[in-house]
């Protein structure tokens, strides 16, 4: 099987990669069993200077990094050199950090203890959206703990997959520690099923997250899942208007509209419901199309053919249930897979675009009475990943926090991934977290030690 890298901005073939045959995936995962004997009894402090390291070579080369994913998945230049920066910096973190998330808690007898043990090689089966950041987020706190790691990367991202594969054999990593498999997804099965792989860890689809979790379920393996989303983005009748508006067209159209926690419903109340769609629908159109290598573009293309299609056809058949098209709507001639910034108001909460996660850049927005009906229409999904939401009344923001069904709620922001912050989803946007020090401990052993009668 061919493993295709192409351009979507221009539909050129870059690379085609034979996948992995069956003996090198053996030798691969013979090599990781190998590795982790040695790596797990590293010094922390050792395992750290690899991430160190490899967090120096991110920051130096991250234009470099940045053009690889620019052109295998659209990414645009500067946001692309940006995910490099954001890598190094959660490297750093948990080059810093590990040594005190993995302390062992000793009680006060000297005795009893919890101890944080690492559990063997770690499956990543990463998707290409943030081709760098998806993977470092996995990789840099299962490394420190002492777990290695197999990357299943995305079949449009090979050229990416290996980059990463290289980055750590020159931070230093030994052999084994990091490897990549150049595989489709239907092999996936067979390598959880692997004795020697001790847990798997998904970013993607609910399909892919289904699968999965019950291949690890069968073999009883630890997994996380870290899903889809269709994250609210509220804006009540207090709401800095122009701020809001401003943030959700950045909240939108982040990665080409292609982020799990881009904004995608927009839950407006009524006393602001015109002002917003008028001045957010008039900002999205004026959005710069085209080249994502160029500077000034301010939009780039969908990943894949696949995906500006399925993109069109949740728009296509939303207008059909209903909703009113204020912008965009028709995807765009051409080579590339381009799809223009559409708005969809008055959406009805059974359309496509109210259920369904719309991978691209499309707004769907929903007229409000006031608070309680903004928080019932945004838990009304099955997804809980994110949500945000723009008031100056504490009394709602209060509530909001506490009753929006997401693993993370901003307040009069953007939704943003943060190494030092526990991130993940609730419903079907999955379970586990990744980041911070929860993320560290998904991939460890809590190990109770007792101790009596040592004489
Ligand atoms: P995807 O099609 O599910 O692919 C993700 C990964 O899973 C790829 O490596 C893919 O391999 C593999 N895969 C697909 N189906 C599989 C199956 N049945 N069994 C085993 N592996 C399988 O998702 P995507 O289109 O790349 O990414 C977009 C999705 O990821 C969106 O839903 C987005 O919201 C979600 N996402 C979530 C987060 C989060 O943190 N919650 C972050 C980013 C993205 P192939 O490429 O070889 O098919």
């Amino acid at each position: 099987m061919a493993i295709e890298s192409v351009n979507p901005a221009t539909g050129e073939r870059l690379r085609v990669f034979q996948a992995h045959a069956p003996a090198e995936v053996e030798k691969r995962l013979a090599a990781a069993a190998a590795a982790f004997k040695s790596w797990s009894r590293r010094p922390i402090a050792e395992r750290a200077e690899v991430l160190r390291r490899a967090g120096e070579i991110l920051e130096k080369e991250q234009r470099t990094f940045g053009a690889v994913m620019t052109a295998e998945m659209g990414k645009l230049c500067g946001a692309a050199a940006q995910e490099a920066q954001k890598c190094a910096a959660a490297c750093r973190y948990y080059a810093d950090h590990a040594e005190r998330f993995l302390r062992p808690e000793v009680e006060a007898n000297g005795l009893d203890a919890v101890f944080f043990q690492p559990l063997g090689a770690v499956l990543a089966v990463m998707p290409w959206n943030f081709p760098f950041w998806q993977v470092i987020r996995f990789a840099a706190p299962a490394l420190a703990a002492g777990n290695v790691g197999l990357l299943k990367h995305a079949s449009n991202v090979p050229q990416c997959a290996l980059a990463l594969e290289d980055l750590f054999a020159r931070a230093g990593a030994p052999a084994g520690v990091f490897q990549t498999l150049l595989i489709g997804s239907e092999r996936v099965a067979a390598i959880i099923a692997d004795d020697r792989v001790a847990a798997v860890t998904v970013t993607g689809s609910e399909a892919a997250g289904r699968d999965i979790a019950q291949a690890a379920g069968k073999h009883i393996k630890k997994s996380v899942l870290e899903l889809g989303g269709s994250d609210a983005f509220i804006v009540l009748a207090t709401a800095d208007l122009p701020r809001a508006v401003a943030t959700a067209v950045k909240a939108r159209i982040v990665n080409n509209g292609q982020s799990c926690i881009a904004a995608k419903r927009f839950i407006v109340a009524d006393a602001v419901y015109d002002r917003f769609v008028r001045d957010f629908s008039s900002a999205m159109a004026a959005l710069r199309i085209g080249d994502p290598a160029a500077p000034d573009t301010e939009l780039g293309p969908l990943a894949l053919a696949s995906i500006r299609d399925g993109v069109a056809d949740q728009v296509d058949r939303s207008v059909a249930a209903g909703a009113r098209l204020l912008a965009g709507g028709q995807r765009l001639e051409g080579p590339g897979y381009f799809y223009p910034p559409t708005v969809l108001a008055d959406v009805p909460t059974d359309a496509p675009a109210a259920r369904e996660e719309v991978f691209g850049p499309v707004a769907a927005v929903f007229r409000v009475a006031g608070v309680d009906e903004a928080i019932a229409l945004a838990n009304a999904s099955n997804f809980g990943l994110a949500a945000a939401a723009w008031t100056r009344d504490r009394a709602e923001a209060d509530r909001l926090a506490h009753e929006l069904e997401a693993g993370s709620v901003f307040i009069n922001g953007m939704v943003a991934s943060d190494q030092r912050f526990p991130f993940g989803g609730v419903k079907r946007s999955g379970y586990g977290r990744e980041l911070g020090v929860f993320g560290l401990r998904e991939f460890v052993n809590i190990k109770t030690v007792r101790m009596a009668d040592l004489g």
